[in-house]
């Protein structure tokens, strides 16, 4: 559409005696471009540089001292704020930018997110709403997700901060497809709702936020792959419907967070068609393996859910944060949320227009440009070799457990069907307990060497090691120092006599 041009004959000059230094703007722009530009090399030589540091250090002293001074009255020059954030800030980050970074379930981002968010921050988008280039690129991030999963042209999405708040929206839709009057009055009706004892807390919290309560969601018991037993599930629903409770929901994952396990999508799918329940995927990170050919077959029935909750900050390296949720049923996504007061009336033209906003579709307004660093990532570097390099993370965990079970002193603790290795160190003559505690002494000893980080788990019992890959920057070399790590901690602990005091 061809806009007038604007009406100012000459660009005339808006300030006067009385704005003097009353901005926040720089008075000097060539000095701030060149501090500007010396923190973006900074920034990048952060991360080419990785490798040659430690994995994770504790946070010394005198940085802690450094960020405990009072509230700043006076500003301080850029120059001295960026020296002050390269000293104390900068270094001490969480580690898992690292190749050996294996701990929880965490992304390491790439160079391309530093960029994007610098675009983000410049743009400064308010993407709650209204009509502005930042909601088209939300809207393009979001039908790129309906194509990746199948899920149909008349779906609807929001970014989030994470699968936390995709699985509290989720559900939130659930509940109000179960019990409109909900939104007005509260929960009275007796909805319960079902996932797996290996699920994800997110989904308890969602429970108690939303007013259902933790002890309506029901935690079906696992197969020995750690995957929801179908069966119990549907005795479970039988049982509470003979009891008067309004089941209304089961919560199934891809990739559960201990262990990796794929529950068994398509029957939990089949099953909420008959029992006419909403089906949820938590695919936090699991649900990425769609970007793989080989892959994908294992999530085989995730186009059939009602809703899926997924992060772009795991295992798409996204920068920090970024989270996603799609619902099948678009309209009953916005009936669940959508509440305009007058000062957020749209309008027909002009800024104001858009008859769909993001605010309608989640608990946020205000809400950053987090869709740019996504679609960045993704032009950048494409669904293929995202998708390959997921697929060698698999590798990889499978390399690792081949090597764990080559050590004497090691064994597995659960089958390694993604990318997630739990193992532990054993001893003979210790028993259950003591293992346990040597364990997470050597989780801890392993920690702090700055060698590898990996976090620990309890699987039936018992304390060990988990090691979750979900980084492009690790080599197969890499898991080789993690084993070289555990065993000359487990080693240097033998040596001193005594599986499990403290260093
Ligand atoms: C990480 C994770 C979550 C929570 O996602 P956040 O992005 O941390 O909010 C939920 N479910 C699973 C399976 C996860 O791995």
């Amino acid at each position: 559409m061809l806009r007038p041009e604007p009406e100012t004959e000459e660009p005339r000059k808006c300030q006067g005696p009385r704005d003097e230094g009353v901005s926040l703007d720089p008075a000097d722009w060539a000095a701030y471009r060149a501090q500007a530009h010396r923190a973006l090399d900074e920034a990048l030589d952060f991360i080419e540089n990785v490798r040659d540091r430690p994995v994770w250090q504790p946070v010394p002293e005198r940085v802690r001292e450094n960020l405990s001074c009072p509230l700043p009255r006076e500003g301080s020059p850029v120059e001295t704020v960026r020296q002050e954030l390269e000293q104390f800030i900068l270094p001490h980050a969480t580690g898992n930018i690292h190749p050996r970074f294996f701990g929880w379930v965490h992304g390491c981002g790439q160079p391309g997110g530093v960029v994007a968010e610098m675009y983000a921050a410049a743009m400064n988008s308010n993407c709650g709403g209204r009509d502005h280039g930042a909601i088209y690129v939300e809207r393009q991030v979001i039908s790129w997700c309906k194509e990746l999963f199948g899920f149909p042209e008349k779906s609807s999405g929001l970014l989030l901060s994470g699968t936390s708040m995709a699985n509290l929206v989720a559900l939130g839709v659930a509940r109000h497809g179960a019990d409109g009057a909900a939104r007005k009055q509260g929960v009275t009706s007796g909805l319960v709702a079902y996932t797996s004892t290996e699920a994800h807390e997110s989904i308890s919290k969602a429970m108690e936020i939303l007013g259902i309560g933790r002890a309506n969601l029901r935690k079906i018991p696992v197969r020995c792959d750690f995957t929801m037993n179908v069966e119990s599930l549907r005795d479970s629903i039988a049982k509470d419907r003979a009891a008067g409770k309004v089941p209304f929901c089961v919560v199934g994952s891809a990739g559960t967070v201990n262990t990796g396990a794929i529950d068994d999508l398509e029957a939990l799918a089949r099953l909420c068609a008959e029992e006419r329940l909403w089906f949820h995927v938590d695919g936090a990170f699991g649900s990425l393996c769609a970007m793989s050919d080989t892959l994908r077959p294992r999530l085989r029935g995730i186009d059939l859910a009602d809703s899926i909750g997924f992060d772009f900050h795991k295992w798409a390296h996204v920068q920090y944060d970024a989270g996603c949720v799609l619902v099948r049923d678009g309209k009953l996504h916005s009936d669940a949320y959508r509440s305009r007061p007058a000062y957020l009336h749209g309008l027909s033209r002009g800024l104001g227009a858009g008859s769909e906003w993001p605010c309608d579709l989640g608990p946020e307004l205000s809400r950053g440009f987090r869709a740019l660093k996504v679609w960045f990532a993704l032009k950048e570097h494409g669904v293929a070799k995202l998708g390959r390099l997921i697929e060698r993370n698999c590798e990889q965990a499978q390399y690792l457990a081949a090597e764990i079970q080559k050590q004497p002193q090691m064994e597995l603790l659960a089958p390694v069907p993604l990318n997630i290795v739990c193992f532990r160190v054993v001893h003979p003559g210790l028993g259950e307990s003591e293992l346990n505690a040597l364990n997470q002494a050597l989780v801890e000893d392993v920690q702090e060497s700055g060698l590898a980080a990996p976090s620990s788990t309890t699987i039936a019992g018992k304390l060990g090691f988990r090691a979750n890959i979900t980084n492009h920057r690790t080599r197969f070399g890499d898991l080789d120092i993690l084993v070289q790590a555990v065993v000359s901690a487990a080693n240097k602990r033998a040596d001193r006599g005594a599986g499990v005091s403290p260093a």
